[in-house]
């Protein structure tokens, strides 16, 4: 079995309605898919988080390496391609591309010997996963309390155990946005809120002490996820759990956070940490200073189907009659080609969603829908 050729895939929809995190603005949303195409004519496909056209040229950087290559050498090809550009890519888009590329040889690897990814990864421990619903971006001209209560109350009616609701944009609205966000939800449903790196160490133990009796049970990225010892104040000047790790990149990006506990939940995205390969790394390291898993997911069908995969493989920690149980990140933020460009979406059913249990990923791609949202212009 060889690799015949690899290809990108840069998906593209303008929004009608921008939205903002507090620390970016989405007026398109674009992703990069990435195909790798075997002699026999396997398929295997994966996703790389972040930008989408820088992530497509590092995969087109690394694709002279990979053709004529075993697809199923994945740790050998894990390594070949990281020492390829180790010396000026240790993190970002050398490890996010990477991801992708990583993604699809499990995809081929599950698809060759017929089984599903999490069945190669030593068993599924899962069969379904909670979902929790991700949404309540600013959104230009509207005010952003009553428009996001309005949103999370729809979360609650569609049956979601839990939300993240996003914050770091000013102290006081932020609170007032958190107040308003528990009453709507009710005292039963689990709140999160995201700073995306929004505040300085000050403010974030603020709004870590004054939102603490609203029942939340992790303050995600509340400073630059650079600043390990600004993590550190935070967890110690405020009682919620601090979550963070969708920026670190492989085992050597989330090392000194777990070793140092610079997080009470890490957070690795299997499309931008090193894909199968290494987040199970991560996991193991995660594990090993008992730290709490609960991965990022942000992007298609394709990157939740990594994440399911993933997710039902990931062993209890610690192992008990009920364990503790992951649980999934469910974006619920305007995209069309999110689920479009799955043959038969990814849905939840009162916040509940089935791990596919199919060779590979379990997804077949739909590629009218791939030529629908190709990108057409920059
Ligand atoms: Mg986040």
């Amino acid at each position: 079995m060889r690799i015949e050729a690899v290809r990108t895939h840069l998906l593209d929809h303008r929004l009608d309605h921008a939205f903002e995190s507090a620390s970016m603005r989405f007026d398109r949303r674009q992703h990069c898919l990435v195909e790798i195409v075997c002699e026999d004519g396997t398929v295997g496909w994966g996703e790389c988080l972040g930008p989408a056209g820088p992530n497509a040229g590092v995969v087109a950087a690394y694709a002279a390496r990979l053709v004529g290559r075993d697809p199923l050498e994945t740790e050998k090809i894990w390594l070949e391609l990281t020492n390829a550009l180790r010396d000026q890519g240790q993190r970002g888009l050398t490890v996010t591309a990477l991801s992708g590329i990583d993604i699809a040889l499990w995809d081929i690897k599950g698809k060759h010997f017929g089984v599903p990814v999490s069945t190669l990864l030593g068993g599924r421990f899962r069969e379904t996963v909670r979902a929790y619903a991700t949404g309540s971006f600013r959104k230009d001209g509207v005010e952003p309390v009553a428009d996001i209560s309005a949103e999370v109350a729809g979360y609650r009616a569609e049956g979601f155990h839990a939300v993240k609701i996003k914050i770091g944009f000013d102290v006081e609205e932020d609170l007032r946005v958190i107040a308003a966000v528990r009453d709507a939800i009710g005292p039963d449903v689990r709140l999160m809120i995201d700073g995306n790196h929004g505040y300085d160490v000050l403010e974030a133990i603020e709004v870590g002490c004054r939102a603490w009796d609203y029942g939340i049970d992790w303050f995600e990225e509340p400073v630059l996820p650079e600043q390990l010892s600004a993590y550190h104040a935070v967890r110690d000047g405020q009682p919620i759990p601090v979550a963070g790790g969708e920026t670190w990149h492989g085992r050597y990006g989330f090392e000194e956070p777990l070793r140092t506990r610079a997080v009470d939940i890490a957070q690795p995205d299997i499309c931008g940490t090193g894909g199968f390969t290494e987040i199970r790394r991560v996991a193991d390291l995660a594990a090993l200073h008992g730290v709490r898993l609960a991965p990022h997911v942000w992007g298609t069908g394709v990157a939740i189907a990594a994440s399911l995969q993933f997710i039902a493989a990931l062993a209890p920690n610690p192992p008990r009659r009920s364990p503790i149980e992951p649980i999934l990140e469910f974006d619920r933020t305007p995209n069309p080609f999110r689920q479009a460009v799955l043959a038969t979406p990814i849905d939840h059913t009162d916040g509940v969603v089935a791990i596919p249990d199919g060779p590979g990923l379990g997804i077949e791609i739909d590629r009218a829908a791939l030529e629908t949202y190709a990108l057409k212009d920059d």
